[in-house]
């Protein structure tokens, strides 16, 4: 077995049990390991720190599975994390029949690299990470058996995968043929998620909780849904009731599926509108049109934390614009989905956006991804989605 060595000190996070070796850390490889091959990772020291999968081109050189000694990396292993994980899942949701929910959410659920979510019948798996790709073929085997799913599609087309060497593999794994969008239930709407064509794996399962959420707040509101994509937050929106919702995408394929989505769950009294958000706010606010509340998820403006600070200038625009066109009293359910942006730092950008907006608001309550998509205490990196509820208050202050 190939052995990595660490840099003296250099073991510290492994036992904080975060799940990442960076290239930096490493003193030395012995042996001629391959791509997302099982290493033992030891300290400087020679003590046993972890068994990981190698990937030399990545940054990010090892990806721990285990960090005991005595663990066998093999398909018993991996049968017992996926199932480890499907158990947390029955344990903390009460999924439907027909339902869509996160099986694995990579690090967090002691599978680096591995999503895997599930639509009903069909099981989608999108690995984005050597050792998952080394070990492709069990977890297939060992999901069709897990699961009982009728399908098993293959999404592996992460950018990243370009930084860690891998070439894109997109395709059926398991079952039969896959005939369209698949259809599921969630809170008694009718959902289609595109496994094969959609954002992520179809659907943006996170945002779960926070259109529940939305609907609770939307009877008789007028609702401005920015970044829309298939209309998640729209649907939940008008089956709770809002007198209206105005819906934006840049992306016409996104706002045709939006529009199938109102049509299948026989919704009215939305507007679909194409365009480009931070233009379309400016004329909103020129128009003088308002609303009762806004819901702002837009895409991940800053993948890495060193992009944050110039992605915080995209927040901050539409945060502004989004509170300038917020009546007295009116929400905002702001997201970011950005890995690199902090809380803090998102508090802050939002905070400024309402000082330039001129109006006094307060945080309601902070918002965040779908229990099904659990983060590990040692691994923070695995809290991408963050989101405020705030409310402009009354009688506030325009300039
Ligand atoms: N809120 C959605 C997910 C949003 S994904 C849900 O809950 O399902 C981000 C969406 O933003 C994508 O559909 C993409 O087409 C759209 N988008 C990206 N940049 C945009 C821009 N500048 N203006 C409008 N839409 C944009």
């Amino acid at each position: 077995m190939a052995r990595l060595i660490l840099k003296p000190g250099r073991e510290k996070s492994l036992l904080r049990r975060h799940p990442w070796i960076f290239s930096g850390a490493v003193h030395r490889i012995d042996g001629d390991p391959g791509l997302g091959e099982t290493i033992e990772v030891r300290a400087s020291t020679g003590a046993f720190m972890a068994w990981a999968a190698y990937s030399p081109s990545s940054q990010i050189t090892a990806r721990v599975w285990d960090f005991s000694e005595s663990a066998r990396i093999d398909a018993d292993f991996f049968r017992g994390r996926l199932r480890r994980a499907v158990d947390m899942r029955a344990a903390v949701l009460n999924p439907g029949p027909t339902h869509a929910v996160r099986l694995v959410h990579g690090e967090s659920d002691g599978l680096p690299g591995i999503v895997i979510d599930r639509y009903a019948s069909m099981v989608v798996i999108q690995l984005s990470g050597a050792g998952g790709f080394r070990w492709r073929d069990t977890l297939v085997e060992l999901l069709a058996e897990i699961t009982r799913a009728q399908s098993i599609f293959e999404r592996s087309d992460a950018e990243v995968l370009q930084l860690e060497g891998l070439a894109v593999s997109v395709g059926l794994r398991h079952g039969a043929a896959l005939a369209g969008a698949v259809g599921v239930e969630e809170d008694g709407l009718q959902l289609l998620a595109d496994v094969e064509h959609g954002h992520k794996t179809g659907f943006y399962l996170d945002q779960r909780d926070n259109r529940s959420l939305l609907r609770t707040l939307a009877p008789g509101r007028a609702v401005l849904d920015c970044f829309c994509y298939t209309g998640g937050f729209t649907l939940s929106a008008l089956a709770g009731g809002a007198a209206s919702v105005l819906a934006i995408d840049s992306s016409v394929d996104s706002l045709a599926a939006a529009r199938a989505h109102l049509e299948l769950n026989r919704l009215s009294g939305a507007e679909l509108l194409e365009g480009d958000v931070f233009q379309v706010l400016r004329r909103l606010r020129d128009q003088a049109r308002s609303f009762d509340v806004v819901v702002l998820d837009p895409p991940k403006f800053a993948p890495t934390a060193a992009l944050a600070q110039r992605a915080a200038r995209g927040y901050k625009d539409i945060n502004l614009y989004a509170f300038k066109l917020l009546k007295p009293g009116g929400l905002l359910l702001t997201f970011s989905c950005s890995g690199g942006m902090s809380r803090e730092l998102f508090q802050k950008i939002v905070a400024d956006a309402a000082v330039d907006a001129g109006v006094d608001a307060q945080m309601l309550r902070w918002l965040g991804a779908a229990s099904d998509h659990p983060v590990a205490l040692g691994f923070p990196e695995g809290e991408y989605l963050k989101g405020l509820l705030c409310r402009v208050a009354a009688g506030t202050h325009r300039r």
